[in-house]
């Protein structure tokens, strides 16, 4: 996890590592929703009343796959010591937010903690914060490490909402991947989560894969849809520099998927989702329309990263945000536990946002979300007018069919979404 901003690919989609990076910092789009929309929100930079998400970074990985950049390590002997220190940092933050209603267990890989271990973590963040009753509690699963009674004590434990990391539904190409597992494991992983009560479990899948064609993506996404989750996660490969899936596109072994194709089956994951009752409510994420119009299937957690909401992270490279001020823990197990173990908060840098990085924050996660930038929340929280500030830049991106205006709000158009990077870019000036 680090402090970046995830670099778009020209198809707008983006990488689990991505949402990962959200969860603790930054990152990592708009399509006519057939069905009514949530309600949206608006801009919020005031933390007060707003509800903090919980982030445990989880930094342990059976073994490391080769588009990952993500830090965590293949060593299982430190996950006890870990697991003192977690808590030895989440005493160090006791009651530094008011109230979350969020906890979120990221990776890494998460399920290679025993249920015993996450229940002293999920102890620990009830003893330090004031969780709410109906909390969104996530785990990342990846397939290959969990058992059905595994799974089923997570969720005694209090897990209420599952992801897993499938990332692909056929076995050559989570070979290519580097996956642990095969698509039989993945199926399985979801029925397990299944056969243990969960009523909310994501999928995440990657795409715009070398070689791979709207037909093969297609039927991936079948193949997702047919499992029925409540939620799914579509990022597009990204190639990330120093990995080893790099060093093969370097050398000529790998060619990726050239950005036409890629923007394709960009449009195609959105419309064939949407066809298949999921709605798009984020560059990479979709949420399943169920019949009763009050579950909503979005992320909380996630969603609070691109809102605004205060969100604290606890574990080696994780990210925190609140108050306009965000700092990042070490990226190294051996520096977060000497700072543990000395009595201090693991804490490696921070920023404070000024007032145009907030403006800027402000445009760029607005518009990742299909509900938009909402200009009356601008208003209040910036005490500025938004056409004022970015005229004539928005009228041209709205000649030019990248933005549109919606009652109060302006979003992207699917156009738009293919260019997020360049369209921010413009806007900017
Ligand atoms: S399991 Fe996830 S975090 Fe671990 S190496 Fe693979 S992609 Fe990275």
């Amino acid at each position: 996890m680090r402090a970046v901003r995830r670099r778009e690919r020209g198809a707008g989609g983006g990488t689990k590592e991505d949402v990962d990076r959200l969860n603790s910092t930054y990152p990592p789009l708009y399509h006519k929703a057939e069905a009514a929309d949530p309600k949206p929100e608006t801009v919020r930079h005031e933390h007060g009343a707003s509800p903090a998400g919980l982030y445990i970074h989880v930094p342990f990985c059976r073994s490391k796959c080769p588009y990952c950049n993500f830090f965590s390590i293949t060593q299982p002997e430190y996950i006890p010591k870990y697991i003192d220190a977690l808590i030895g940092e989440l005493k160090l933050s006791r009651h530094v937010v008011g109230c979350a209603d969020s906890i979120y267990f990221g990776g890494g890989t998460p399920s290679v903690l025993t249920p015993n271990q996450i229940e002293s973590v999920i102890a620990g963040l009830s003893s330090c914060f004031s969780i709410s009753a109906d909390a969104e509690v996530t785990l990342e699963v990846n397939p290959g490490t969990v058992s059905q009674n595994r799974m089923a004590d997570y969720r005694s434990i209090g897990i209420n909402r599952i992801s897993i990391g499938l990332q692909s539904c056929v076995d050559r190409t989570l070979v290519f991947l580097g996956r642990i597992h095969t698509a039989r494991q993945g199926r399985d992983t979801y029925h397990m989560a299944r056969k243990a009560g969960f009523d909310n479990v994501g999928l995440d899948l990657i795409y715009a894969l070398p070689g791979q064609s709207p037909q093969r993506w297609q039927a991936e996404m079948a193949q997702a849809v047919h499992m029925a989750p409540e939620h799914l996660s579509c990022y597009t490969l990204t190639i990330e520099p120093g990995t080893p899936l790099a060093g093969r596109i370097a050398a000529g072994e790998v060619t990726p998927l050239d950005e036409k194709t890629a923007g394709v089956l960009f449009s195609l994951t959105i419309d064939y989702l949407n066809r298949h009752g999921y709605r798009q409510y984020e560059i990479s994420n979709f949420a399943r329309i169920g019949s009763d119009e009050r579950v909503d299937r979005r992320s909380r957690h996630n969603r609070k990263y691109w809102n605004f909401a205060p969100y604290l992270g606890f574990g080696p490279a994780a990210h925190s945000f609140l108050d306009n001020k965000r700092w990042w823990n070490h990226p190294s197990v051996d520096d977060y536990l000497a700072d543990i173990h000395a009595g201090r908060r693991p804490v490696v840098d921070e920023e404070v946002l000024t007032r145009e990085q907030r403006i800027i924050e402000a445009v760029y996660l607005g518009l990742r979300q299909t509900d938009g930038i909402d200009l009356e929340g601008f208003r209040s929280t910036f005490n500025e007018d938004f056409g004022a500030r970015f005229e004539p830049r928005l009228s041209r991106l709205i000649d030019g069919e990248m933005i549109e205006k919606a009652p109060q709000r302006i979003r992207l158009t699917r156009r738009g979404m293919l260019f997020l990077e360049k369209v921010v870019e413009r806007l900017l000036g």
